[in-house]
This record gives C-alpha cells, sequence and structure tokens, in this order.
C-alpha cells in the first residue's frame, strides 16, 4: 500500500498492542467513530420524534374515524335498535368493524343497575388486554324527543396501535443507522485512500529519512489533476525541505572533508615541526633539546630507582681535517653513517643525540646499581661503540677512517643537572684527545677543578688583553765575545691576584683557545714600536735584533704575514731588526705550506729561527727543507752538558748540523760560565741565559744591555 517511491529504511517492527494502539488513535478510525456516534444519536432523536409523531397521528386518525362513525352508522344503529331489525344492527356493526385497530364493537342498552349497561351485541374480540373503549351514545328522535336507547362502544387495540407506532420507529433507527454505517465506511475509505495512508507514508519517510541517501524521497505516488491538494503541497514542502536539507549536507560533508584534510595536513606539518625541532636535520638524530629533555627525565628515574646510568660524550677524531681536505658533502656522508653505527650499537632504550658538527652524546639509562659495574658496563659500550666506528667508512670511491675519543660521565653521581652532566662528559672527552685521541676516558671531579681553573685563567686573560695588563720582558742574546747583538722578546702577565703567571703557564692555553692570535699580534705590535723607539734612540744599533716567539696557530693564521709586514712598514722597523721563533710544531702539520708561508716573509728579510730545537723529531730531512735562518738549543740539553754525555752529543750534533746547512746556532738556558765555555769551544755563535742576563722589563735592558741613548 506503499505509494511513495523507494523509501529506505526499514519500517520498525511493532507489537500488535502498538498497532492496534495506531489504528485507534489514526485519524480514520477516530472519524468513524465520532460518525456513529453522531449518527446513532440523530437516529435515536429521530426515532423519538418519529415514534411521538405515529402517535398523534394515530390518535388523530382514531377521532376522525370516530367522527365518521358518529356520522355515518351512529343514527343507522340507532334506528335498526328502535325497529329491532337484527340484520341491520349486525351489519352495521361489521362495518364498524372494520375500522383501522378496532378490535371490537358492542351495543349496549341501559340497564337498571347503572353501570355500562347490559350486552346488547357485540363484535370482535373484547378480551384482550390493552384495549380502550370509545362510548358513543345511541339517541333516536323520536316526535321532537330525544330518546337514549344506549351506547355504541368502539373497542380500539391501543397496544397494536403502540406496537405500530414502534415498530415503524424501529424501521426508521435501522434506515437510518445503516445508512450512517455505510456512509462512515465510505467515508473512511475515501479519508484512507485520500489522506491516511499518505500521511503514514510520509510518515514513514520522514521517520526512515537518511540524509547522506539520495535516492530518498518525500513525493507521492498519486494521480494528480490539477494544482495538487494540501497532502500534495506537504509533500512538496516536504521534498523540498529534503532537497535543502540533503543539498546542506552534501555542503557540510564536503566542507567537512576539507576540513578533515586540513587538520591531517596540519597535523602532519606540525608533526613534522615537532620532529624538526628536536631532531638532527642531517643525522635524524635527537638534537641538544631532546637530549637535554631524556638526560632531564632519566636524572630522575635514576635518583627514583637507585640506578646508575651513563653518558657518552663522542667526539670524532680529526674530523675537521676530513671535512676541509675532502669536502663537506663527503663529511656529510661521514656523520650519517656515524650516526647510523652508533645508534645500531646501542639499546632501544639508549638515546643517541647529535649535538652538533662532529659531537654526539649517547645516553644509556638504568646500566647497573653499582659504581663499579655500571663504569665497567659503559666502557664495553664506548669500545663497542668505538669498534664500530673504526669499521672503514666508503663514501663513493674513498674509504675514510674514523676513530673517536669519548668522555664518560656516570649519572646521577657526576652530574644534578643536565648541562652538568653534558658538560662534565664533554671534560673527560677532552681529556681522552689529550691522551693522544682514540681513547675512552672517564669523568674525575679534581680533572673539572683543573679545567674550571683553566677557564678562569683563559677568562682572566681575556680581560688582559682588554685592559692592556700584559707586558713584555727581553733577555740579552750575546755572541762569542760576549756582546749583546740581541734580545727574546718573552711575554709577562702580571695577574692582579695570582702575580706574575709564566708563560709556559698561560700560552698553551691561549694556543687551545684560539686567544694566542690576539696575545701575539699584541706582544708583535708592542715590540716593534719598542724597536722602534730603540733604534730612533740608537740604543739599538743597525745589526741588533729581537726575536720574538710566534706560536703555529699565530702562525698559521690567515693574514699573519701581511699584517706583519704592514706593522714592520708601519712602525719604519727594517724587516732585518726582527726573527721569528718558531718551533717544530708549526711546520709538522702541513709542512709545505709553512715552507710557502716563511719563504715569503723571508724574501722580505725577515729571519726564521727554529726554537726548542731537539725536543720535537728535529729530523735532517726537514731541516734540509726548512728555509731556517738558526736553531735555538732547547735548554734541557744545556742543563745538564757537563754531566751528561748524551745531552753533550746532542749539543755536537745540533752545532754540526747548524754549520753543514749554514745555521746561526743559539744556545738557551746558558747558567754558567762552564756552560758558556763549553759552548764557546765548540764554536756556538750565540748564547742566551740567566748568565748573560735574566729577562727584564724594556726599561731595564736598555740600561743593562744596551747602548745609552743619543742626545736628541
Ligand atoms: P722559549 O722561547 O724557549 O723561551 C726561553 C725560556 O727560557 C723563557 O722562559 C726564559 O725566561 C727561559 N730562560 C732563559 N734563560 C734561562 C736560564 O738560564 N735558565 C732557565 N731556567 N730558564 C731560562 P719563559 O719566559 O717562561 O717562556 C717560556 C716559553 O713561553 C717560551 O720558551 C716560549 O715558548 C713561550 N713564550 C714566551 N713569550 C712568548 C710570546 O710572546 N709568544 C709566544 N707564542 N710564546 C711565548
Ligand atoms: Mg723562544
Ligand atoms: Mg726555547
Amino acid at each position: 500500500m506503499d505509494r511513495l517511491k523507494p523509501v529506505h529504511g526499514a519500517t520498525p517492527h511493532r507489537t500488535l498492542g502498538q498497532r492496534l494502539r495506531r489504528m485507534v488513535y489514526g485519524i480514520g478510525p477516530r472519524l468513524i467513530a465520532l460518525l456513529v456516534v453522531a449518527s446513532m444519536l440523530t437516529t435515536i432523536g429521530v426515532a423519538l420524534l418519529q415514534f411521538r409523531y405515529n402517535e398523534l397521528a394515530d390518535r388523530q386518525e382514531r377521532a376522525i374515524e370516530l367522527e365518521r362513525i358518529r356520522l355515518a352508522h351512529l343514527d343507522a344503529i340507532a334506528l335498526a335498535l328502535w325497529n329491532f331489525d337484527e340484520a341491520q344492527l349486525r351489519l352495521q356493526l361489521a362495518v364498524v368493524l372494520q375500522g383501522p385497530y378496532v378490535a371490537a364493537v358492542e351495543v349496549r342498552e341501559p340497564s337498571p343497575e347503572g353501570g355500562d349497561g347490559t350486552l346488547r351485541l357485540r363484535l370482535g374480540e373484547a378480551d384482550r388486554p390493552g384495549l380502550r373503549v370509545e362510548r358513543l351514545p345511541l339517541v333516536h328522535r323520536r316526535n321532537g324527543r330525544d330518546n337514549l336507547l344506549g351506547s355504541l362502544n368502539v373497542l380500539y387495540d391501543e397496544a397494536a396501535m403502540q406496537r405500530n407506532a414502534r415498530q415503524r420507529a424501529l424501521e426508521t433507527v435501522l434506515i437510518q443507522g445503516g445508512i450512517g454505517l455505510l456512509m462512515a465506511m465510505v467515508l473512511l475509505l475515501v479519508v484512507r485512500r485520500t489522506v491516511t495512508r499518505h500521511l503514514s507514508a510520509l510518515a514513514r519517510a520522514a521517520a526512515t529519512f537518511d540524509l547522506a541517501d539520495p535516492r530518498t524521497s518525500f513525493r507521492l505516488q498519486r494521480r494528480r489533476r490539477g494544482p495538487g491538494d494540501e497532502i500534495d503541497r506537504v509533500a512538496d514542502a516536504l521534498e523540498t525541505m529534503r532537497e535543502g536539507l540533503q543539498r546542506a549536507y552534501r555542503d557540510l560533508e564536503r566542507t567537512n572533508a576539507e576540513l578533515q584534510a586540513d587538520i591531517a595536513a596540519r597535523l602532519r606539518a606540525e608533526a613534522t615541526a615537532e620532529h624538526l625541532a628536536h631532531h638532527d636535520a642531517l643525522t635524524d638524530l635527537p638534537n641538544r633539546r631532546l637530549l637535554f629533555q631524556r638526560i632531564t627525565h632519566e636524572l630522575a628515574v635514576a635518583e627514583r630507582s637507585n640506578t646508575l646510568g651513563a653518558l657518552l660524550f663522542i667526539d670524532l677524531d680529526h674530523f675537521k681535517t676530513l671535512n676541509d681536505a675532502r669536502g663537506h658533502d663527503a663529511g656529510d656522508e661521514v656523520l650519517v653513517e656515524v650516526a647510523a653505527r652508533l645508534r645500531a650499537g646501542l639499546r632501544e632504550i639508549d638515546l643517541v643525540a647529535r649535538l652538533g658538527g662532529d659531537e654526539f652524546v649517547a645516553l644509556l639509562p638504568m646500566l647497573g646499581e653499582l659504581r663499579e659495574r655500571v663504569a665497567l658496563n659503559a666502557r664495553m659500550v664506548a669500545d663497542k661503540l668505538r669498534t664500530a666506528l673504526a669499521e672503514p667508512i666508503v663514501v663513493g670511491e674513498e674509504v675514510h677512517r674514523i676513530s673517536a675519543s669519548i668522555g664518560v660521565a656516570l649519572f646521577p653521581e657526576d652530574g644534578s643537572s643536565a648541562e652538568d652532566l653534558v658538560k662534565h662528559a664533554d671534560t673527560a672527552m677532552y681529556q681522552a684527545k689529550a691522551e693522544g685521541r682514540n681513547a675512552v676516558h672517564f669523568f674525575q671531579r679534581d680533572l673539572l677543578l683543573a679545567m674550571e681553573a683553566r677557564h678562569a685563567l683563559e677568562s682572566d686573560l681575556r680581560q688582559a688583553i682588554e685592559e692592556d695588563a700584559l707586558d713584555v720582558a727581553y733577555q740579552p742574546l750575546v755572541d762569542l765575545h760576549g756582546r749583546v747583538c740581541g734580545a727574546e722578546a718573552l711575554l709577562r702577565w702580571t695577574h692582579p691576584r695570582r702575580g706574575v703567571v709564566p708563560p709556559g703557564q698561560f700560552i698553551p692555553l691561549c694556543e687551545e683557545s684560539g686567544l694566542v692570535v690576539a696575545v701575539g699580534d699584541w706582544v708583535l705590535r708592542s715590540v716593534l714600536a719598542q724597536v722602534h723607539d730603540w733604534r730612533a734612540s740608537g740604543q739599538l744599533g743597525p745589526e741588533q735584533y729581537i726575536s720574538v716567539n710566534i706560536s703555529p696557530r699565530q702562525f698559521r693564521q690567515q693574514g699573519f704575514g701581511d699584517r706583519l709586514l704592514a706593522a714592520l712598514h708601519e712602525t719604519e722597523v727594517p724587516p732585518s731588526a726582527l726573527v721569528l721563533e718558531i718551533t717544530e710544531g708549526v711546520v709538522l702539520d702541513d709542512i709545505d705550506n709553512a715552507i710557502t708561508r716563511m719563504q715569503t716573509l723571508r724574501d722580505h728579510g725577515i729571519r726564521f729561527y727554529i726554537d726548542d730545537f731537539g725536543t720535537g723529531y728535529s729530523s735532517m730531512a726537514y731541516l734540509k727543507r726548512l728555509p731556517a735562518d738558526g736553531l735555538k738549543i732547547d735548554r734541557t740539553f744545556i742543563v745538564d752538558l757537563g754531566s751528561d754525555n748524551d745531552d753533550a752529543a746532542i749539543v755536537d750534533a745540533i752545532l754540526a748540523m747548524g754549520r753543514h746547512f749554514n745555521l746561526a746556532v743559539v744556545a738557551e738556558g746558558v747558567e754558567t760560565a762552564a756552560q758558556a765555555d763549553y759552548l764557546r769551544a765548540r764554536g756556538c755563535g750565540l748564547l742566551q741565559g740567566y748568565h748573560f742576563g735574566r729577562p727584564v722589563d724594556a726599561a731595564v735592558f736598555a740600561a743593562e744591555h744596551l747602548n745609552t741613548p743619543k742626545p736628541r
């Protein structure tokens, strides 16, 4: 009976009770009930009226009938009675008996007892109940006088009359009721056909309406003529509403999908950003930030659980050289491979991070509960990582060999914060480097103290440079005849608290930190200014010179030569008045480069002495190639000259080498006349030492060792 186009969604299952309730409360049944009640009430009303009317009509009819009897038969009956005409009397009564509802007719004559009188003749049945008697007096007029002969009694069947009236009323009720019921049924069908089933269908469609299903429809399947009725309009309105809703729903779905995609993209971007924020772009290892977060976490866990862990600070050896020599791309590839090897060599719960450059940190939580055990485990892991890194790394066609210096700090003992712990592992790593690299070193607190002291010294030194608190001392250089032919400039730093700090303590530190470049420049400037003054005043003769110590790093510094030449030019000091003392360390790393640089300066007339000669390699092979002008025999060989034959032999050999390569030879640290005599006897041309003079400040030096100034 469903007149809708396919409506999707199942009709919900209902119990019999529910169905009955729905039926009872439906428009159709209620309409019928209303109709039936209304028609019943009207029918009953009409029947009552009808009944009443019938009664009245019967009564009226009876009155008319009585009148007719009176007019038509009464005189004839009185006459027949008068005449004793029995036949006529009987005939007349028989005619009266024919009247409607007449049950019996009788003639009574007056009796002396009175009452009803005596029965003369009766026709019909008079012994039935419910009879009503109408009395008509029988009078015969004779000679102007009325003679009462008796009465004519007509006995009407009142019960039959009433029955008849009821009967007719009942008929009316039945007919009316039947018609009413029939009309109700027809109406029900019509209402059902035209209204309720469509309403039900619409209700079902609305109940099962699915926003997402485009096949859903509220259009009714009914023959349409004209513009349609209210139900069509409701259906049309619902259909319009459905289209609108589904359009809105589709829009919503589309917007939702776009939004979802947007959110997903945003989440991805956020995840990427989050990842980038916590990972190193090159190796994809966790970065410093993530590492510090994890360390802080693991420190807390270690404190709580009473277990120890280790932090390995891993620094690749000579990575800078590799990077410079083979290019950054190769360097990057090596770093990626190193990262992979480190990662592979650790447990799942360990974390390896890249701090930057060639520095990595491995965090190894929960290695045990006893320090010794944990240290052993940490060393095992460190050695394992070093072994893994030692395997050759092939990049393109090249094979690289990498080693690493590893510093180990145990936690929570070696540091209560992430910063401390990393710093301490870093300190230990530096120690490993100092021990010749490719080694593992554990953090020790006293080492840290030493390092901290060094840091303090370094910052003090920076301040000293800024405040011009450095000084240059001069120590005379004398020739075979004891004449001062020049001096060595030696740096002095008088610390406000520590007093005079010997250069042996702070120069290596300057070298490490790079501060030596600034310090060296300062020394050169102040020496050149001094030389200029001394030469101008004639205190320093044209043949005399000052030798200045140049540290390897300073010498290798880009633009060192140019700056020196510019300074010479500025101070109008001839290059011949300057000797540069360099150590073998300058030449060791890159001999060709060193030779080129030396040669350039020598071409300008600047001389070079190899300082501390004999303590390093001092090989003939490179001495032959070096464009040097002199050698300085290290003080250590001079000290025991008289007693140690080996030292004497070395000094002899150096003197022979100097003669062979035509180099000036200076003996340092000559403290006694015996040493001086020995050296002079063997032809050592230049001598330096406390025996001839200690390093003293410029004014004292000038006063004690230089010419008296020319009067201006
Ligand atoms: P050096 O170049 O070998 O300097 C000679 C050192 O021997 C000086 O120590 C000097 O005071 C000391 N000396 C000289 N004669 C004697 C002696 O008879 N007996 C003893 N026991 N010592 C003597 P100083 O001044 O402490 O310098 C130490 C080192 O510091 C220098 O060794 C040099 O390598 C470095 N240095 C000093 N000044 C500078 C500088 O301006 N620049 C650079 N780069 N290094 C410097
Ligand atoms: Mg020197
Ligand atoms: Mg020396």
